[in-house]
């Protein structure tokens, strides 16, 4: 993790509870753990049945960023009051069947949106490219209304894919396997780049 630290620019970190998804992952204490030797922005996307619970405790740990899913969070803008209260960043993220809708109404006051490109509870799955027009919406509406919202993709993102989710205008690329799947995650970060920065310019000229 601290090799790769000064070469990305934020670590994501997937908090399941076993109970909005099948997969457990890590919480709070582990995060508070590993914070001190890690001196990198840390996006919390927060795959639980009860996010609200975990805001306070996450920020203790050390957290930047949290993203919660739109199908458990019932009221937006009391969770983005809370989270901003405890000096947390916000987001609002669509798994697959969610439609882009979901996050109008609340885009202009969100840090961030996360769309989801693989089913939200396992990593290595295969990229949803039926996903990418969800991403091609919301940024229409980012640019029309010149917010600074950012536009997250998350899951399946590799070579292939990251340069197809930067040109529908994901400006936040998540990568898990294809950067810690690697036998050097530093080299992998530097061919996601190019990649992306190759996609980026041939398709603004051509
Ligand atoms: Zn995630």
């Amino acid at each position: 993790m601290q090799e790769v630290a000064s070469h990305v620019d934020m670590f994501h970190l997937d908090v399941m509870d076993g109970i909005y998804v099948p997969n457990l992952t890590f919480g709070p204490p582990v995060i508070e753990w590993v914070r001190p030797g890690v001196d990198t922005f840390f996006d919390c996307h927060l795959m639980v049945a009860r996010p609200l619970d975990l805001l306070e405790p996450l920020a203790r740990a050390g957290a930047d960023h949290v993203t919660l899913h739109t199908d458990v969070c019932p009221d937006p803008p009391a969770a983005m009051g809370m989270a901003r209260q405890l000096g947390l960043q916000f987001g609002l993220a669509l798994s697959p069947t969610v439609p882009a809708s979901a996050v109008r109404a609340y885009l202009a006051d969100l840090d961030m949106v996360v769309v989801m490109s693989v089913e939200p509870g396992f990593g290595g799955q295969r990229f949803m490219p039926e996903t990418l027009s969800k991403v091609e919406t919301i940024r229409g509406w980012i640019d029309r209304e010149g917010l600074s919202t950012a536009l997250q993709i998350d899951g399946g993102i590799a070579t292939e894919t990251a340069p197809l989710a930067a040109l529908a205008g994901a400006d936040v690329l998540v990568a898990g396997t294809a950067i810690f799947g690697q036998a050097d995650p530093v080299t992998a970060v530097g061919l996601l780049r190019k990649a992306i920065n190759g996609a980026l310019l041939s398709g603004e000229t051509g």
